[in-house]
């Protein structure tokens, strides 16, 4: 089931605060990261591809919005400002991310009640915001 729709949000975002400038693709994951995993990854952008990787888990009506915007909003922003050395998240990368006005509420939100969106949450999953 569609619960978001990912080019909407994305071209809304462009217009909002990229001045439509941002040519990616933007697509749901296919599948759950493995088991194994290490930690929760909700999105992901391959500067090679252009394309930004949304977690399947996102397209549900347990997310808010804010939420699934913010995460998209924080892979847009991976295009405009690369890695600098080892640093993903350099400076600027952070001032414009806090931008949004739904920051704060967001990394809330993904604080508090990311487990909900996984049945059998592992014991002591650690996670990575
Ligand atoms: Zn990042």
């Amino acid at each position: 089931m569609q619960v978001y729709e990912l080019n909407s949000l994305f071209d809304r975002l462009n217009r909002l605060y990229f001045d439509s400038q941002l040519k990616l693709i933007v697509r749901w994951s296919h599948r759950s990261p493995p088991k194994a995993s290490r930690s929760i990854v909700l999105g992901t952008y391959n500067d090679k591809t252009k394309c930004i990787t949304m977690s399947r888990r996102l397209n549900s009506t347990l997310v808010p919005l804010y939420v699934v915007e913010c995460v998209l909003f924080h892979e847009m922003l991976h295009a405009v400002f690369p890695r600098e050395e080892h640093r993903m998240h350099t400076e600027k990368f952070n001032k414009f991310e806090r931008m949004h006005p739904d920051f704060e509420r967001a990394r809330k939100w993904e604080k508090e009640s990311i487990k909900l969106l996984f049945e059998k949450p592992q014991k002591a999953l650690p996670f990575v915001s």
